[in-house]
């Protein structure tokens, strides 16, 4: 099974839900993909680390075989190719469509590996974490995703870590999923993310219900966009002083209060349903 954790915005608790959740099921995989900025492993911290590159193919012109005809600049839609007195490839614009290796008609590019992350692999208690880390200055975040994907388990129970927001790295996480746990807080902010993100999802047509954190500040707009919606609230977390302690203090809170741990579970049971009926 598969359960994607997300939100529409930054800083909502969705990576606190996906480890707090990961623990409480025990034997899961937990995925980090929000791979600008992964935070799961500060909540978890495991002590070893098996660890190998994220690569993209990128073309690599040999200069005494081209004859700078340009028909592979022409080629190129990102303009990723520039051909002047010699030619010019700019690696963080070209998408590694592969395209250019195809029509040049002298064989002159080859293609070289070029590595624009890291995988991390590692186990906590019952939880198998894999993380992936995009190189800063890197622009394109799927290929580090898909190899963070790559290492779904589907005998087991998968849990997605999202990248906040509705752009494409978050759709790229959210495809194939059977749930997506939405996580907001009762703001103006969270319930106006959360609409975004309800649009896409829809789009996407995936089973999916909401876990309210920080209950307690804010209003009740998210509630009522929820009733309107037909959308389930599965979980409420109260905005509480001994949770934000242990959050503060990299402790995710399901080890120092075991009754959340019996809450989480129930929602596993509760997302288990509600993704068999198709909701
Ligand atoms: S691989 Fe595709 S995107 Fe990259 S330079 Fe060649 S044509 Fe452009
Ligand atoms: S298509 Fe081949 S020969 Fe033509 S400019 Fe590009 S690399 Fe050179």
């Amino acid at each position: 099974m598969i359960i994607a954790v997300a939100s529409g915005k930054g800083g909502t608790g969705k990576t606190t839900v996906a480890v707090n959740m990961a623990l409480s099921i025990g034997d899961a995989n937990l995925l980090d993909c929000d791979v600008e900025e992964p935070n799961a492993h500060t909540l978890l911290h495991p002590e070893s680390l098996n660890t190998e590159s994220v690569t993209v193919p990128m073309p690599m012109i040999d200069t005494d075989r081209c004859t700078l005809c340009a028909m592979c600049a022409d080629f190129c839609e990102f303009n990723a190719i520039f051909i002047g007195k010699k030619p010019l490839v700019y690696p963080e614009i070209c998408h590694s469509c592969g395209g250019c290796f195809l029509v040049c008609p002298e064989g002159a590019i080859e293609e070289v590996a070029r590595e624009v992350g890291k995988l991390h692999r590692t186990n906590r208690d019952s939880v198998h974490l894999v993380y992936g880390e995009l190189h800063v200055g890197e622009p394109i975040a799927i290929p580090v995703i898909k190899a963070v994907k790559n290492e779904i388990d589907r005998k087991k129970i998968n849990i997605l870590d999202a990248p906040p927001g509705t752009a494409c790295p978050v759709i790229e996480t959210m495809q194939d999923s059977d749930f997506v746990v939405l996580v907001t807080e009762p703001t103006p902010f969270g319930f106006h993310d959360l609409s975004m993100t309800v649009d896409v999802i829809q789009e996407l047509d995936i089973p999916h219900g909401v876990v309210l954190n920080r209950v307690g500040v804010g209003n009740d707009e998210v509630k009522e966009f929820c009733n309107a919606k037909g959308i389930p609230i599965l979980l409420e977390i109260p905005f509480d002083r001994k949770i934000a302690e242990l959050y503060s203090n990299g402790v995710p809170f399901v080890q120092e209060m075991p009754d959340w741990r019996e809450r989480f579970q129930q929602l596993f049971e509760v997302i288990k349903e509600l993704s068999q009926n198709g909701r």
